[in-house]
């Protein structure tokens, strides 16, 4: 009789779940965990805890999702707080158990925790699962992926690949290894009260999801996409998609579907468009890997100098900018911001400020509900033009970005009224 661990990442779902899957036919006993890992707890080298509160209670209603789920299913969800090497050790004196299923995530740090793992004796079964299109699909290694994001599109434009199949949901999930486990193991989280637009979990995303193409926002979604104010501009599926509460091939999935009832159109092509740049900047992580992580990224100028002051006026909203400081209150008080609005603070931070960009992708990190390592990262870099851009950075006109996107001060007036 075998008995296994599958922990949880960011793959919180039971839909189209390939390691989950693979954990439940292999093993007889399957105990599910996920790990508050002490590291995200701690504070920042700029001095800010590493996960705001948004970020903590987006996670939290995610997980209850998911435990409801898995009772559903007879089982149920261990979580489990400290640093993840002495996590998973009490676990293996505890149980005898040695081997673990979990998804594969392509990061330094988080590949680190896997070969930790592994160093220790345990054997980690990791999974890729995270992006739309299968890298074995594609038709290149990903270690030799065109830099440029147009020579990557038409590539996979000329195969007409548009997304990898999801698999079956999760239906059937092994026992747990003994009655009593959850309630001896659990360690006690506390539990913020949510007070967001968005609502954790796979329950929220699928409403979320459907509500989005039953109301046909797609079709006006290339047009709207650079607004700023309101939840219809754009999709808002990167919340659920960070937390894995949805995945990337079953919203293009469903993006198919629409298309095949109502016709495909501009709107329907971009969302998918966005789409693979999230997995551009995933799949660039197999190619460059801690190259990403480095100051000067992958030119050959370091980052700026960091300074204390400068960032404390950034990250308070205090820059004088009105639109920026617009910007960083309304990520203080909702844990979300525009596509725009994202490239304009950070714009401001690297060449108005003449920030380190590391410190600015921290800040993001800490504040972002959808936080995504990859796509954060690579749009960092992006704009600091430290990662592929062929113009080599995007510093941005901030009266222009105003009068493009802000012309009567509406965005302006509604953050800059709010208390940080
Ligand atoms: C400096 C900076 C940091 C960013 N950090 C993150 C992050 O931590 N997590 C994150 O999910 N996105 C990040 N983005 C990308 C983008 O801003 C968000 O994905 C998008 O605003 C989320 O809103 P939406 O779901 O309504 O997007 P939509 O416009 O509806 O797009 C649909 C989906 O496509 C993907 N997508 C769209 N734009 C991008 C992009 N530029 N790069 C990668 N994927 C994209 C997302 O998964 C998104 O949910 C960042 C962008 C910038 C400029």
């Amino acid at each position: 009789m075998t008995t296994a661990i599958y922990w949880f990442r960011n793959d919180l779902r039971l839909e189209d779940n390939p390691a989950l899957m693979l954990a439940c036919k292999s093993a007889d006993y399957l105990l599910p965990i996920y790990v508050h890992d002490k590291r995200l707890g701690e504070e920042t080298p700029w001095g800010f805890p590493r996960t705001s509160e948004h970020r903590k209670v987006f996670l939290q209603e995610s997980l209850e999702d998911l435990r409801a789920q898995l009772r559903n299913l007879g089982s149920d969800l261990v979580e489990l707080s400290g640093d993840f090497r002495e996590v998973f050790s009490n676990l293996r004196t505890q149980l005898g158990v040695s081997q673990i299923y979990c998804e594969q995530i392509e990061a330094p740090e988080e590949l680190q925790q896997v070969s930790a793992l592994r160093d220790i004796g345990f054997e980690v079964q990791s999974i890729w699962q995270s992006s739309m299109l299968d890298p074995k699909s594609l038709p290149f290694q990903l270690e030799q992926m065109p830099d440029v994001f147009t020579q990557f599109r038409q590539q996979i434009e000329k195969q007409k690949l548009r997304f990898s199949n999801p698999i079956d949901t999760v239906s059937v999930i092994p026992p747990l290894p003994t009655d009593g486990i959850v309630s001896s193991f659990q360690t006690e989280v506390d539990i913020p009260l949510g007070n967001s637009s968005f609502m954790g979990g796979a329950t929220k995303a699928q409403a979320h999801i459907f509500q989005y193409f039953e109301r046909r926002l797609v079709d006006t979604y290339k047009l709207s996409r650079n607004q700023l104010l309101g939840m219809d501009y754009s999709s808002k599926f990167s919340p659920w998609l960070a937390l894995g509460c949805s995945s990337a091939k079953s919203i293009a999935q469903q993006l198919a579907d629409y298309e095949n009832r109502y016709g495909a159109n501009d709107g329907t092509y971009w969302l998918w468009f966005e789409l693979l740049w999230r997995d551009y900047f995933r799949f660039l992580h197999f190619k460059y890997g801690t190259r990403l992580y480095q100051s000067k990224g992958l030119g050959a100028k370091e980052s700026n100098q960091f300074d204390d002051v400068k960032f404390n006026q950034w990250i308070s909203g205090n820059t004088g900018a009105s639109l920026v400081d617009a910007g960083i209150r309304e990520l203080g008080k909702t844990g979300f911001l525009s596509n725009r609005m994202r490239q304009i603070v950070a714009s401001y931070w690297i060449y108005d400020m003449r920030g380190d960009w590391r410190a600015g992708a921290a800040w993001f990190e800490s504040r972002l509900i959808d936080y995504d390592v990859y796509s954060n990262q690579g749009n960092w870099l992006y704009i600091a033009g430290k990662g592929t851009d062929p113009r080599g950075g995007r510093p941005f006109n901030m009266d222009k970005q105003a009068k493009d996107h802000d012309p009567d001060g509406v965005y302006q007036r509604t953050w800059l009224s709010q208390i940080k």
